[in-house]
């Protein structure tokens, strides 16, 4: 796409970072040298490394929720970047307690040229939100959920209940059929090998689990997904009501693959 000169560059590229055993750290950017926002620190070292190689800089760090593993690089970030905004769940202040700007559902932001639209999900954590970014630049559009809605599965239930994480997915199942899905961890094969478990005769699953096990035998990601591949592969966002999902969560909890 054809931009004036002194328009703000958007932009459309999500990079991600392995980090830990299974977790992803997400880079939004444009071209290089650029800015750079970073979704979900879990570690920093890996995070710095990747940015200063391709010359971005980072101006702001966006979390989902509290747990560890999605903000344990932000303080060193910071000492590295001390202009960065981060930006998280004002909710969620008492245990995100570097935040700069605290947002809440239905709050919409501009970052690096495009329009961020806050959905609050909680089911995984009380105060988890998740970031949608609407189609820009050529994008198809991206959504970074955290542990809410994982490809092929959903976040375990620690501090809500089956009728938020059931309101939580079908809010995101809810967004453009081609939105790009970036879930904070890698666990699509485990989710897959389970849903086949339970639904045997499902060929979009068996199918989707065939390319995920390819995938993962070369060492790839098997993300970005897709909301249109949600809504047909994930037995969490089909599920037809809370009770359902109940069920299926707690069969999830004690499979032992
Ligand atoms: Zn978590
Ligand atoms: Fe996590």
């Amino acid at each position: 796409m054809q931009q004036a000169a002194t328009a703000a560059p958007i932009a459309s590229r999500v990079s991600l970072i392995p980090v830990l055993s299974d977790n992803y750290v997400f880079v939004l950017h444009g071209d290089q040298p650029g800015p750079a926002v970073v979704v979900d620190p879990a570690v920093a070292e890996p995070v710095i490394t990747w940015l200063e190689q391709r010359q971005l800089e980072l101006t702001a760090i966006l979390h989902t929720h509290h747990h560890h593993d999605h903000i344990g690089g932000t303080p060193q970030l910071l000492q590295h970047w001390p202009q960065a905004a981060v930006i998280a769940s004002s909710a969620d202040l008492a245990r995100i307690p570097l935040q700069t700007q605290g947002v809440q559902g239905g709050d919409r932001f501009e970052l690096l040229g495009r329009t961020v639209q806050v959905i609050d999900v909680p089911g995984h954590t009380a105060h988890h939100i998740a970031f949608y970014l609407a189609p820009a630049g050529g994008d198809s559009g991206h959504l970074f959920c955290g542990d809410t809605l994982f490809a092929g599965g959903c976040g375990r239930l620690f501090e809500g209940t089956p009728e938020q994480m059931h309101r939580s997915l079908q809010q995101l199942a809810a967004l453009p059929g081609p939105t790009q899905v970036w879930c904070a961890h890698e666990y699509t094969a485990g989710n897959l090998r389970w849903a086949a478990a339970e639904a045997p005769t499902d060929r979009a699953i068996s199918e989707r689990l065939t390319t995920t096990l390819a995938l993962r035998e070369q060492e790839q990601p098997t993300l970005p997904s897709t909301i249109a591949l949600e809504r047909a592969t994930n037995l969490f966002v089909r599920a037809e009501s809370p009770e359902v999902l109940r069920h299926l969560r707690g069969h999830k909890d004690l499979w032992k693959g």
